[in-house]
């Protein structure tokens, strides 16, 4: 259900609009998140994500709304559902509750979000040097949304600490928060961009250590590798840090084109070099690196997966979401049949190598999380022949 909500996004029924008014617990886009609203009709504010309703792990989906609507996000008065009418599948959904230290603190909403019902997560800086030099990777949409809005670009480390302190204060919110995730763009001198997302990084960790929760809630960074490789081991100093250089595709001519910036400023295998210094820095498998499901050959994705796997680094596999404002657009879209085959190889390498999902749960793109529970294994379901 998951890949295929993936594949098609799903389309707002009115009367899931409707109920939908009503719920004002529920998480919101808001501030740093990309639109994934392609339809030109005004169709209300639609939540973050969506929880398949299950009876184990949580299955969290990203509501992308892409103007396919072969599966429809509706209400009833049995509440919240997706269903494909042309396959006669109906299943029941959840939504995920915004933390109320959030909801009701607008300055701290400002700086934080909730990402999957239990990320902390921080954005910063809200700009890459990559759209100044028009070098941006073809899938990403900073710059438009950046220009939407009006939050402050650079977050400083005394602003991620009091607002890690201050949400993990509230013990509803750190119960349901699992970790603290750092992303953002990425600066031109890369030395210095990442010694600013390591301050950043540091600062969470003192907050988690002061809230007496350091080793239930993780650290995990995304960035781009410093030049200067010694730069890695200040990331020695966190506990149980989780971090991740990109490679976004493993195939090295499809990295150029869909990663341009990337492969003329740092290149493919210089990043792979940096994996492996990052492995013996934070350890293996909290090392990660993402390849997007859907930007080349299934058999690709699997390769570089496998590959990461057996050097230590726990693979993201991220499914191709279109986000408006990117330059590939709604140009390319993967199909269901083109994530199940990656989602059951990656299944395998869950049984052959100890790596771990970068999102523990919370992974709305992702496919880690449910791989790691087994929940590709086997033949996937045809879907009455789904695309
Ligand atoms: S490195 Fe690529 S994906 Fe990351 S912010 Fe820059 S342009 Fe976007």
């Amino acid at each position: 259900m998951k890949l295929a909500l993936l594949s098609h996004g799903v389309a707002i029924d009115p009367s899931f609009s409707a109920w939908f008014t009503g719920q004002a617990g529920a998480v919101r886009r808001r501030n740093f998140y990309n639109s994934p609203v392609w339809d030109p009709h005004e169709i209300g504010s639609i939540p973050q994500e969506i929880r398949l309703a299950t009876h184990g792990p949580p299955v969290t989906v990203a509501v992308n709304v892409y103007g396919d609507d072969e599966w429809k996000l509706s209400a009833s008065e049995g509440g919240p559902q997706v269903d494909n009418r042309r396959l006669g599948v109906s299943w029941a959904v959840d939504l995920v509750d915004d933390l109320e230290c959030l909801r009701t603190s607008p300055a701290l909403a400002e700086t934080a979000n909730l990402y999957g019902g239990s990320a902390l997560s921080f954005f910063s800086p809200r700009a890459c040097y990559f759209f100044a030099d028009s070098t941006q990777c073809r899938f990403c949409s900073l710059a438009g949304t950046a220009a939407e809005t009006s939050y402050v670009n650079r977050l400083t480390s005394t602003q991620v600490r009091n607002a890690v302190a201050a949400v993990l204060a509230h013990p509803q919110a750190a119960d349901r928060v699992n970790q603290v995730m750092i992303v953002g763009g990425n600066e031109r001198g890369l030395d210095a961009g990442f010694a600013r997302h390591v301050s950043l990084v540091r600062a969470a960790a003192e907050a988690i250590d002061a809230a007496g929760l350091t080793g239930e809630v993780s650290v995990h960074l995304v960035t781009m590798p410093p030049r200067d490789l010694d730069l890695v081991k200040e990331l020695g100093a966190v506990p149980g840090v989780h971090c991740g250089f990109n490679l976004e595709a493993w195939d090295p001519a499809i990295f150029e084109r869909i990663a341009p910036g990337k492969a003329a400023d740092y290149g493919h295998a210089p990043i792979l070099a940096a994996l492996e210094r990052l492995v013996e820095v934070v350890g293996e498998y909290r090392a990660h690196s993402i390849l997007i499901a859907g930007l080349e050959p299934p058999s690709s994705t699997l390769d570089g997966a496998a590959a990461l796997a057996a050097m230590g680094v726990s693979p993201i596999i991220n499914a191709f979401h279109s986000d408006v404002h990117s330059a590939i657009g709604l140009k390319v879209r993967p199909s269901y049949g083109h994530l199940a085959q990656v989602a059951a190889g990656l299944s395998e390498l869950y049984e052959a190598y100890p790596i771990r999902p970068y999102w523990k749960g919370c992974g709305r793109n992702a496919l880690d999380f449910e791989a790691s529970h087994g929940m590709f294994a086997g033949e996937p379901p045809a879907l009455g022949g789904a695309r």
